[in-house]
């Protein structure tokens, strides 16, 4: 059976989640988009040659039988109201990350789903389908290392706009490390402190850049990730994880391996293309596991809520400057993979 989408959101993430649903993910099509810019969404999916459905409102579209599926890619702050009225339908949702900008919004997201009775969320933290973090996890949990001590991860950026801020590196930055580390080393926050080191002069004057994040878990592993959005060379995603006995590297991004003048070079991506091949795993495995067990993959809106509430304790502690607990109550059966 192929699963029917009606996308909210058609801007510069949602067009390839569009095009990706139409063309590559099996089991699904695209029957209607929502989007407040009505004629730009027109005229894009005219381009296309794609005869699909448009309303201005995410509520018309909930409520159209014929979608099947919501994939939410609007605004952060319009995510929490079009998840909880298609919760209230009973539809699938795909939600972009963040599920919801604040706490209080996931767990209302959690309640509603809870009540519901029966998952019906996935949330887009897509690094948990790359082919590299699944090998550096699976590494993990065979035991070739020990016991996980130390994470030390790195997220750079070329560059970021002016309207970028000094919160933004947490919530939109380092948000896609707060989800995919704990996962990775199977352990929960449980404090985090944030400082700021010599200070990069290729950055607008209003921000912090780099930054470096440390967390703790509840089992005393230390994570690093140092935040960089003006590295000037490109998108460059690190992970290393140091057990008992070895260390491991997440896997480079792959590019061809150039020999040309008189040199041996390979590419470093400049932006989330770098995840294009896990945006793609992840949407599969939402039909696929939809049509085998009724239900969406994980991260779930759980996993939403972990990642805003700990998003949440590194904002504060980048003011603070000091260590801030982590709290978080127990994660219900429900949620439990
Ligand atoms: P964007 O600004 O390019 O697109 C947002 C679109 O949503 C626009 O077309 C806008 O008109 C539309 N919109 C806004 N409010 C709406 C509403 N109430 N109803 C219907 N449409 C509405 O933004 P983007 O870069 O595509 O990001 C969209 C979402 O995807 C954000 O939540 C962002 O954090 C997330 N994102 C995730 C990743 C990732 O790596 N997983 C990467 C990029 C963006």
């Amino acid at each position: 059976m192929t699963l029917n989408f009606g996308v909210v959101g058609a801007g510069g993430i949602g067009k390839t989640h569009i095009e990706r649903l139409m063309q590559r993910v099996s089991g699904a099509t695209v029957t209607a988009v929502a989007d407040i810019n009505v004629e730009g969404t027109k005229s894009y999916l005219q381009e296309k040659n794609w005869a699909i459905k448009v309303y201005e409102t995410d509520t018309e579209l909930i409520n159209d039988p014929e979608v099947d599926a919501i994939v939410v890619s609007s605004w952060g702050p319009a995510h929490a109201g079009t998840i909880l009225q298609a919760i209230e339908a009973g539809k699938y949702i795909f939600s972009e990350k963040p599920l919801a900008t604040t706490a209080e919004d996931c767990q209302r997201i959690v309640d509603a789903e809870m009540k519901h009775g029966k998952r019906l969320v996935q949330v887009g933290f897509m690094r948990r389908f790359d082919e590299g973090y699944v090998q550096l996890k699976e590494a993990v949990d065979s035991g070739l290392i020990g016991e996980p001590l130390l994470v030390n991860a790195q997220h750079f950026n070329p560059t970021v706009p002016d309207s970028y801020t000094t919160d933004m590196a947490i919530t939109d930055t380092v948000i896609h490390e707060i989800d995919v580390l704990h996962w990775l080393v199977n352990d929960d926050y449980e404090s985090v402190e944030v400082s700021f080191p010599r200070q990069t002069r290729n950055k607008f004057g209003h921000l912090a850049d780099p930054q470096i994040v440390r967390f703790e878990t509840k089992n005393k592993i230390a994570l690093e990730v140092q935040v960089f959005v003006n590295t000037q060379y490109g998108y460059d995603i690190q992970c290393q994880v140091v057990g008992e006995n070895g260390v491991l590297d997440l896997p480079e991004f792959s590019t061809v391996r150039l020999r040309k003048d008189f040199k041996v070079s390979t590419g470093i991506s400049e932006g989330w293309n770098r995840f294009t091949r896990a945006y793609d795993t992840e949407f599969q495995a939402f039909v696929d596991t939809i049509q085998e067990k009724g239900q969406p993959a994980f991260p779930s809106a759980w996993d939403g809520y972990v990642a805003a509430v700990t998003a949440d304790a590194c904002v504060k502690a980048q003011t603070s400057k000091q260590r801030e607990l982590i709290v978080m109550p127990e994660k219900p059966a429900f949620y439990q993979e």
